[in-house]
Parts: C-alpha cells; sequence; structure tokens
C-alpha cells in the first residue's frame, strides 16, 4: 500500500478488517459444518472489534453469538437484538439478575452455577436460556463427569431453558492427537444424560475433523478471521485482516551501528534502516524482536533490532524506493497472521487480540 496521497492520520498503525472475508468465512464453516453455526466474538472479536462483527454477521443469517464475559456480552447485545448470545465463561456469583435484564445466556459449568440460575430463574418467575458445559478433558471450565448426573438431575434444572449441552476440544488443530477421540467418546456418555437436549462441539478447527464432530452448534471463532484451523494443510479461510505501520525516518547506518534498545542488531555493513511507528503498545508483540519482517511492494524488509513501545525497525536496504510516510505491510498478502505468529514465536490468536490496543482500524466494505 503506498498511500502518500492519504489525510494526515493520526495513528501510525493501521488495521483493516474486511466484514464481507468475515461473512464470506462464516457461510464456509456453516456449509463444511452442514449444520447450525455460531460465531464466537469474544475479546472484543478477536481484536478486531465485536460490535460491527457481529452485526455483519447478524446480516449474514447467524443468530448464535459467544463472548467470554457478561460485559462484552452487554456491549454486542444492542448489534444482535434477537440472538441467541451465550457467555463461555460463566454465570458470576450475583450476576444472575444482569443476565437475565439482557436476555443473555450464562455457560453453566459448575453445580453452584446451575443452582444460582435455576434460583434466580424461579425468583423471576420465568424461564432463562442456559448452556451446560462438560468437560470432557480440558480441565478448565465444565462439569466434570463425577457431576453430569446430578446436573441432570431434573429437579434441579426446573427454572432452566437448557438449550445445549457444550464441551470443548483440546487439541482440535491436531487431527492425529487421540484425545479428539477421547474427548468425542466422553462426550457422547455425557450427553446421554440429556436426551432431548441440542448439542454444541466443534470450534473452528473440529468443524475439519469430521463428521463425527458434528453437532447441532459448532463455535468458530479464530477460522472466522482468517486464521488457518487445518494447519500444516492449505488454509480453507479467506483472509481477513490487513495490518500496515507508516514508515516515519529512514537512517543510512555505517557497519557497526546498532539499532534500538540494548544494541540487540549491528550493521554489519553499510544499510538503510526504515523506522515504522507500531510497537508493543499497538499490540504487534516485543517477540517479533529481530525476527520476521514487513513488505513493501512485495519487497521485504527484515526486522532488525528491538520491537520497543511505539516503534520497529526495518533492514529497509532492499527497497531503496521507500520514502517517509509509506506504510509498510505488515500483516497482508505476504505475512498471515499465522506468519507473523510463527514468527513471534506464538498463534494467531495472539498476533490479532493482541492487536485490539491503539491501532486505528478501518472497515471495509466502508
Ligand atoms: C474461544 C472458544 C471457542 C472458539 O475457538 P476457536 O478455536 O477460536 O474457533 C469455542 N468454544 C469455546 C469454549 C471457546 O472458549
Amino acid at each position: 500500500m503506498k498511500a502518500r496521497s492519504q489525510p494526515p492520520a493520526g495513528h501510525a498503525a493501521r488495521l483493516t478488517v474486511d466484514l464481507d472475508a468475515i461473512a464470506a468465512n462464516w457461510r464456509t464453516l456453516r456449509d463444511r459444518h452442514g449444520a447450525p453455526t455460531a460465531a464466537v466474538v469474544k475479546a472484543d472479536g478477536y481484536g478486531l472489534g465485536a460490535i460491527p462483527i457481529a452485526a455483519r454477521l447478524y446480516a449474514e443469517g447467524c443468530r448464535h453469538f459467544f463472548v467470554a464475559h457478561l460485559a462484552e456480552a452487554r456491549a454486542v447485545r444492542p448489534a444482535i437484538p434477537s440472538a441467541f448470545l451465550a457467555v463461555l465463561n460463566g454465570l458470576p456469583p450475583g450476576a444472575a439478575d444482569a443476565f437475565l435484564d439482557d436476555d443473555i445466556a450464562p455457560v453453566l459449568g459448575t453445580l453452584a452455577e446451575i443452582d444460582d440460575w435455576a434460583s434466580s430463574c424461579r425468583a423471576r418467575g420465568r424461564s432463562g436460556a442456559a448452556m451446560l458445559h462438560v468437560d470432557t478433558g480440558m480441565n478448565r471450565l465444565g462439569l466434570p463427569e463425577a457431576d453430569v448426573a446430578l446436573g441432570a438431575n431434573p429437579d434441579r434444572l426446573r427454572g432452566i431453558d437448557l438449550r445445549y449441552v457444550m464441551t470443548h476440544l483440546v487439541s482440535s488443530e491436531a487431527p492425529e492427537q487421540p484425545v479428539n477421540a477421547a474427548q468425542h467418546a466422553r462426550f457422547a456418555s455425557a450427553c446421554a444424560h440429556f436426551p432431548h437436549v441440542p448439542t454444541s462441539f466443534a470450534n473452528s478447527s473440529g468443524i475439519f475433523l469430521g463428521d463425527a464432530f458434528r453437532s447441532d452448534l459448532a463455535r468458530p471463532g479464530a477460522a472466522l478471521y482468517g486464521i488457518n484451523p487445518t494447519p500444516g494443510r492449505a488454509n480453507p479461510m479467506a483472509p481477513a485482516v490487513t495490518l500496515h505501520a507508516r514508515v516515519l525516518q529512514l537512517r543510512d547506518l555505517r557497519a557497526g551501528d546498532s539499532v534500538g534498545y540494548n544494541a540487540t542488531f549491528t550493521a554489519a555493513a553499510p544499510m538503510r534502516l526504515a523506522v515504522a511507528g507500531i510497537g508493543y503498545a499497538d499490540g504487534w508483540l516485543r517477540s517479533h524482536s529481530n525476527r520476521g519482517a514487513a513488505f513493501f511492494d512485495g519487497v521485504r524488509l527484515p526486522l532488525v533490532g528491538r520491537v520497543s513501545m511505539d516503534l520497529t525497525t526495518y533492514d529497509a536496504s532492499a527497497a531503496p524506493h521507500l520514502r517517509p510516510g509509506d506504510w509498510i505491510e505488515l500483516i497482508g498478502p505476504h505475512c498471515t497472521p499465522d506468519d507473523a505468529a510463527e514468527a513471534a514465536g506464538t498463534n494467531g490468536y495472539e498476533v490479532l487480540t493482541a492487536l485490539a490496543r491503539r491501532c486505528e482500524r478501518i472497515y471495509t466494505p466502508a
């Protein structure tokens, strides 16, 4: 992107989010799942903006949404007025009335949460929608196997409009892992306690594990945003994000000159350095220091030195036509979120969610 003619911007780090691509990805996942498919928009839509994304997917026909916290649910509720909206992290003490007020479904994961929700619904004289999370191996949230029969007691559930029983996969992106089949078997036994309740199973990668992992509601997040749900194989998702940073200065370094905090890079020969206005406060992770690259007109500019709070430095020797004010690509056609993650020693999820911090966000179509 050569944007010399654009009006002066107040930001030097620009994230573009392609809502049409996210909508296309949702359709791809739904068609692949062959059954109803939700959208996970927690963490502000994986850093990309939960409200515009949820509104776009609602317009596309998506009617089930997930966030992690009640505060996130309340923020997105007005954009998706009549959709099913559930909070994955469960029902905090004292929060039941707030859930009921905004028609937000808690994902219940302990007997205490079940009892709290049931008694709150009965006290309000109405039934409240909820999901039940059963643990099948993650050991984070969800009823342990030993509590499932207790949780299925109809007296205990009185007042609860139990919409789905769900579980969450440990290693869905690794189809060869035996834990997938083990979780499948444990989930089937748990669901046998709830013969008439629909099920919710696969996340993004789980959708690609095959028909046995189909349920009444898939819960993809990452793949909507273009992260590859099938690592090691071709990415079936459309790219949805670009990230550009503005070049603030170009400097000519002599052999022996060092760059940035702690002088972790030293020029071996004369070189041209581009200083870009993005740093870890924008979510460009410090673990990119001396790893990865940006691109300008397809030319690779290796990242040199430490990523600092507001600045990142690149070897621009190969791009003599680069000028101050130009925008260089950090995520885009030449470097996917998964590529950036590999350079930074993390996953695409962390690369995207980190960008929620300070970048300017632009949505297309406008
Ligand atoms: C975050 C989350 C998802 C979405 O997972 P992706 O791998 O991003 O598709 C689904 N279910 C639960 C319980 C989650 O926490």
